[in-house]
């Protein structure tokens, strides 16, 4: 059966243009400079494909010593009116804007083991449909206002005091803080509980923190008047960032009388 399709191609080729097609490839071979354009053109091409992770070049901003990377996550107009939205729904909070008066700081681990993965997941307007329990309440997704690598760099992902959902009933008061790892595969590190210390120490100085809580703690604020959610039941159970992170952060902040949640 190949043999009757094989003679198709048996006619001689036109010189013409294979002549000028070998002196146009031998050009190519001899030229570097071409070569070189085209590894150019690609290079660019591929780069204006990839999509940045963020418009703002991260910017370093140092404050008594302290190093802050700012990375800002995406804050467009519709996350502004998801986080408005929560603010009504969850805290019967009705502003403009999405601004908190910071009175509390919640530390965290992220569950991801690396910062990327971290910030790109952060950096998506609406949460993921794989958390219904959290998705139900609110198309918002998640975040917090800073984010610890595992070697302690300390990165700003939105301001300090607009509102990341991140710790349900005190994310109106509340500043979030995100360690890269987790309990079992990627323990948090020493770099990271002296990075979250110095961070709660500045941010001390910046704002009337009362409270300093991990967590699994956040449920103690009950009994405290910062405590707020209006949509009864909606609660969630929580393990991080474990009490050994908190014992040893806070040992390192017994100057400052930060108060922990009731009963811990
Ligand atoms: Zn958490």
């Amino acid at each position: 059966m190949g043999l009757e399709f094989a003679p198709k191609f048996t006619s001689p080729p036109n010189h013409n243009v294979a002549s000028r097609v070998s002196a146009a490839f031998s050009f190519w071979r001899n030229s570097s400079f071409l070569k070189f354009l085209l590894v150019i053109l690609l290079v660019t091409a591929s780069a204006a494909q990839t999509p940045q992770p963020t418009k703002v070049e991260p910017k370093t901003v140092r404050k008594n010593d302290l190093k802050i990377i700012d990375k800002p996550i995406q804050f467009d107009q519709e996350r502004i009116r998801l986080t408005q939205e929560y603010m009504r729904k969850h805290y019967a909070i009705e502003q403009n804007d999405i601004t908190i008066k910071p009175q509390a700081i919640v530390l965290h681990y992220t569950a991801i083991n690396s910062f990327l993965s971290t910030w790109n997941y952060f950096n998506r307007t609406r949460i993921e449909a794989e958390r219904p329990e959290l998705q139900r309440e609110s198309e918002l997704n998640v975040s917090a206002q800073f984010l610890v690598d595992r070697d302690g760099t300390i990165y700003r992902l939105m301001p300090e005091n607009w509102m990341a959902r991140h710790c349900i009933g005190l994310n109106h008061v509340a500043i979030g803080v995100e360690n890269v790892g987790d309990e079992k595969d990627f323990p948090l590190t020493d770099a990271q509980v002296d990075a979250d210390a110095a961070l709660v120490r500045y941010l001390a100085t910046e704002f009337p923190i009362v409270y300093l809580l991990g967590h699994q703690e956040y449920r103690r604020m009950e009994q405290t008047p910062l405590f707020h959610e209006e949509v009864a039941g909606y609660r969630t159970g929580k393990s991080d960032p474990g009490e050994d992170f908190m014992r040893h952060v806070r040992a390192k902040l017994a100057d400052l009388d930060l108060k922990a949640p009731p009963g811990t």
